[in-house]
């Protein structure tokens, strides 16, 4: 039995796939979070990653460049988020392997922003540490 990629116990079809699918929209940041994790993790897809991007922050990405599986992500750790009105932080922790033959994962730290327009939650950016 396993839970969906984005570490959630519910299974992947019912967690994230419906906010992929665009059968749904995510309620919370943190759902938003969730699914573009998988979305990364996962590769292919970009058009989802750029329609959850604010666009004034999007400038310059393309479906096909957010579409491409660049890091083998294995793990997501949501450390804390919070929402304030129509603006949110999550701060994760994504794990990846750095190489095929390696496996000692290494991390990545983020604080990532949220914003919600129109009752859609978009990613705004994130800081990374
Ligand atoms: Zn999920």
């Amino acid at each position: 039995m396993t839970g969906c990629i984005c570490g959630k116990t519910k299974p992947f079809e019912k967690c994230c796939v419906p906010f992929l699918s665009g059968k749904a929209h995510p309620k919370t940041p943190e759902q938003l979070m969730r699914s573009r994790y998988c979305a990364y993790a996962l590769g292919g897809y970009g058009e989802y990653l750029l329609s959850t991007w604010l666009p004034a922050t999007a400038i310059g990405l393309t479906v096909a460049d957010l579409s491409q599986k660049s890091v083998d992500w294995q793990k997501l750790e949501v450390i804390a988020s919070s929402q304030k009105g129509d603006s949110g932080t999550v701060e994760f922790k994504a794990w990846f392997k750095p190489a095929p033959d390696q496996d000692d994962l290494e991390s990545m730290h983020e604080v990532s922003e949220f914003v919600r327009i129109k009752s859609r939650w978009f990613y705004v950016g994130g800081a990374v540490s």
